[in-house]
């Protein structure tokens, strides 16, 4: 016996659990659990992942090894569903669908309704007593069988319809009379015969056979690896393919289909959540081509139906101990789940249901808090539309996914590309979306539709990718051809004409309204607690202002592990002032400048204070190279040579120019970043480290006489030798000892190196005798360690790195663990052996990228610091880390 046969590729739904995803897939895992908990799940068998993979990357004829045992599942199946495969009274009808491990919504191929033919079709319409239901199923499944199996286009057969609606007045599919779609049968049965160039497959065997190969070809269609690059899915998965008997949504008014979620998939309320439709196949209500109803009120219409799903969706979400997205049909008043998958949700959502499961006791606050990604708590930031704004609104819809967005308006998913490749910021707008516009979601910043509900296509990836969507403006017309899109009836807008997109509200608004920047809700603020009592690391802020400052507090910094005094002296009022005080040689004069800008300084480090009451504030002395400063030597040139040419002009205007010029070249270096700049300024012009020094006590005594509580700690810039650090140790100890004596005031303050150069790495033990704390500004590491230019590099060769797969990630972004890495690890070792207590923290970029801090996590930094708006990713981050969620 062949090695082949005894592996076994079919499984029927009693033989899997919830556990054999890989093999099973995701729905056919869930619908095997869902027949072990005693479900009323429809009977139906699964050809596995592997049969797949096998078909797809070994040899085709692999289905024929498999098709004995489709065909033996197929007999169970009729003995289990009481009918007959290609027969009747009761004929067995099935659906073909696919179902990856991982969830890929939409993306590959289903088939309704196979088994149906001629034979089979009477049967139907006897056993149903409804030939126009027999008939109606019949044209969906021709339909889909040429498109899925042929790669027949949909138009062919749409258009007919449209047709034969048009012609006798109808606007909806349900209001075509039997008579009609025998006719409509026949003329599909011969489009497809004229395009296929063969007659339309009798026989039910071939028709699954040849529907079997489809799905599992399905797994490499464009749009099934566009979304598997898109979310970081495997290529190599397969997908298996979900055989069930047929139960039928569209029989007569006491069935229907629908879709629902156990909580808010919007904003996480826990309540049923979800939208279904009265006599429809499921695909009505996922495709969004008809608008359905709430599914509060099925308790209405059928009260018995909505206590039964209740009670399941409860059980669903108690055992999978996660929100749960489920489908089901209704068939003549009997209730059958037909999937359930955990369900995606906003990033809002998500917070919210972690938050509400662990109180809830379904769930740990540590599982909790690996339910939410560090990509979701970062989209959790979202815009809003500034309120005290009024920008006309032009519709208003579904809130299907949360967060705002302005943007030019395209209509079809390609010119959403080609406008994006140009530059321009688009929003989506489409009747509706399918699978097929992934591309144009992906680069729209928000989508809105005028048909399909919450759990519409739209709505579905809006969510997963967290963009602004609303769905279902059904009081606006989209013209796909002439690229407009009307509203109050006659009034349009035309492609590239701005509006807002408020997926938060379901509005959509004419124009470009201000947005606003997001607010912590309370429950992501709890959440965020929760993180921070199992993070061993703290997070703090880069902040340079005092509504940074305020910022990071209300984010949940716990200090500021970098304030860049730099960007203090570039203010309108201040520059020309440091302009002044680096181009005079009069030392005199020099001082006075330096007096007026400590007296500015000291403002803003108190205002600092202030916000950080009771939090430690890392103040770093000026960095950047002096040329920085002052103006472009061009524009200096120029203003020159208009002066030389005019005899009338001012001599002293010219002299003073002309000094100008002279300091710029003789500030001028060949390699700035590795020049005059760090603490070499302060070891050249210590005046003007001492001037930042003072400012900083100065602010520091007056805050504390006001009660507030201030650890200011000094950080000395670009470091490479020990000798530096000894000489503004002693600065500061002076300095602080002066002010002790004048003012009795004892400042706890500290005082401690940036970590931005390999030498002060190899030297760490040394530097750290004058140091309370190490900072690793890896952004400067980063650029000494590879000798990358952090401000050229990108632009002329990273990026084709990156490209080539030399580079796997660009360091400047995330942290490089071999090189740089290893230099922090190394420095922290040298520096613990000397000073065991030494604080050691990050404030380069990395600081605030997830994949960075579970770096810094590893080699036992006390704090990472990161720009205020990265907090909370920093902070969820940490504590993922620590419970070894992310390494
Ligand atoms: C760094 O180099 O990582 C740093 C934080 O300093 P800056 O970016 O200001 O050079
Ligand atoms: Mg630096």
């Amino acid at each position: 016996m062949k090695k082949e046969n005894l592996k076994k590729y079919v499984y029927d739904f009693e033989e899997g659990n919830a556990s054999m995803k890989n093999v099973l897939g995701g729905k056919g895992a869930n619908l095997a659990q869902m027949v072990q908990n005693g479900l009323p799940v429809p009977p139906g068998f699964i050809v596995s992942t592997e049969a797949c993979l096998k078909f797809l990357t070994e040899d085709n004829s692999f289905i024929d090894t498999i098709w004995p045992h489709v065909e033996k599942a197929v007999e169970r199946l009729e003995r289990k569903a009481g009918k007959k495969w290609d027969g009747g009274p009761y004929p067995l009808l099935v659906s073909v669908r696919s179902g990856a491990p991982v969830s890929m919504p939409g993306m590959m191929d289903t088939i309704l309704n196979l088994g149906l033919n001629e034979n089979t079709l009477d049967f139907l319409a006897h056993a149903s007593q409804n030939r126009r239901f027999a008939l109606d199923s019949y044209r969906r499944f021709i339909q889909m069988y040429g498109e899925v199996v042929e790669g027949l286009h949909p138009n062919l057969f749409e258009d007919i319809l449209i047709k034969i609606k048009e012609e006798h007045g109808f606007s909806f599919d349900y209001e075509i009379p039997a008579s009609l779609l025998e006719d409509l049968v026949s003329q599909y049965l011969s489009i497809f015969e004229t395009h296929v160039h063969e007659k339309f497959p009798s026989n039910p065997w071939i028709q699954l056979k040849n529907a079997l190969v489809a799905v599992f070809k399905s797994w490499n269609n464009p749009r099934a690896e566009t979304y598997r690059n898109l979310h970081s899915i495997p290529h190599d998965l397969g997908t298996a393919v979900n055989i069930v008997s047929m139960v039928f949504g569209n029989l007569n008014e006491q069935c229907g289909t629908g879709v629902c979620f156990t909580r808010n998939p919007s904003n996480g309320v826990a309540e049923l959540y979800g939208e279904f439709l009265i006599n429809a196949q499921g695909e009505d209500v996922v495709a969004g081509v008809r608008t359905p109803l709430p599914i509060s009120e099925l308790r209405y219409m059928m009260s018995d139906m909505y206590g039964q799903l209740l009670d399941i969706t409860k059980s669903l979400e108690t055992f999978y101990r996660d929100m749960q997205d489920i489908e089901f049909t209704i068939e003549n008043r009997k209730l059958y789940i037909l999937q359930t998958r955990t369900g995606k949700r906003s990033a809002e959502a998500a917070v919210k249901i972690a938050h509400d499961m662990a109180l809830e006791k379904l769930i740990e606050k540590n599982e909790a808090l690996t339910r939410v990604s560090t990509r979701e708590a970062e989209l959790l930031l979202h815009k809003q539309i500034d309120p005290e704004t009024s920008v006309p609104l032009i519709t208003e819809g579904l809130p299907a996914s949360p967060g705002a967005c302005t943007g030019m308006i395209v209509f079809s998913p390609d010119d959403a590309v080609q406008w994006h490749m140009a530059g321009k910021t688009v929003v989506l707008v489409r009747p509706e979306t399918s699978p097929d516009d992934i591309h144009g979601l992906a680069v729209a910043e928000g989508v809105v539709t005028s048909r399909g509900g919450m759990t519409s296509h739209a709505a579905v990836v809006a969510r997963g990718m967290g963009k602004p969507c609303v769905s279902g403006c059904e009081d606006i017309i989209i013209d796909i051809e002439k690229k407009r899109l009307f509203y109050n009836k006659d009034v349009f807008l035309r492609e590239g004409d701005v509006i807002t997109v408020d997926g938060s509200n379901g509005r959509v608004y004419e124009g470009e309204a201000p947005l606003l920047d997001a607010k912590i809700t309370k429950e992501f603020s709890t959440f965020l607690h929760w993180a921070d009592d199992v993070a061993s690391l703290e997070v703090w802020a880069n902040a340079d202002t005092p509504e940074d400052a305020k910022r990071a507090r209300e984010f949940g910094a716990k200090g500021i592990g970098l304030c860049r005094t730099e960007h203090m002296f570039m203010a309108q009022n201040r520059l020309p002032i440091m302009e002044h005080m680096i181009i005079t040689s009069d030392e005199k004069v020099r001082l006075h400048d330096l007096q007026l800008l400590q007296e500015m300084q000291q403002n803003d480090f108190e205002n600092i204070f202030k916000e950080m009451d009771g939090f430690p504030v890392i103040i770093r002395l000026l960095d950047p190279p002096l040329h920085e400063f002052l103006p472009k030597e061009d524009h200096i040139r120029q203003q020159l040579a208009i002066l030389r040419h005019d005899e009338d002009s001012d001599s002293e205007k010219r002299a003073d120019l002309e000094e100008v010029l002279k300091k710029i070249e003789m500030l001028k270096e060949t390699n700035p970043m590795m020049g005059f700049r760090g603490c070499r300024l302060g070891v050249l012009y210590p005046e003007i480290y001492e001037t930042q020094i003072r400012a900083i006590f100065e602010a520091a005594i007056n805050s504390q006489s006001k009660g507030i509580q201030v650890s200011p700690e000094i950080m000395i810039p670009l470091v490479g030798i020990s000798e530096e650090m000894q000489i503004f140790r002693k600065m500061v100890d002076r300095i602080a000892e002066e002010y002790y004596k004048s003012t009795g005031t004892i400042l706890d303050y500290k005082i401690g190196s940036m970590i931005e150069v390999p030498h002060a790495v190899f030297l760490a033990d040394k530097i750290a005798l004058y140091a309370d704390f190490f900072s690793f500004g890896t952004n400067d590491l980063t650029q000494t360690v590879f000798a990358y230019s952090r401000d050229d590099a990108e632009s002329k060769f990273l990026r084709t790195y990156l490209q080539k797969g030399l580079l796997q990630e660009n360091p400047f972004h995330i942290l490089d663990r071999e090189g740089v890495g290893e230099m922090m690890r190394l420095c922290v070792r040298k520096a613990r052996e000397v000073k065991a207590n030494i604080s050691l923290g990050i404030c380069g970029e990395h600081g605030g990228n997830p994949e960075s801090i579970a770096f810094c996590h590893s080699i036992g930094l006390h704090y990472v610091s990161c720009s205020p708006f990265r907090i909370p990713v920093a902070r969820l981050a940490a504590a993922q880390a620590a419970l070894g969620f992310i390494n």
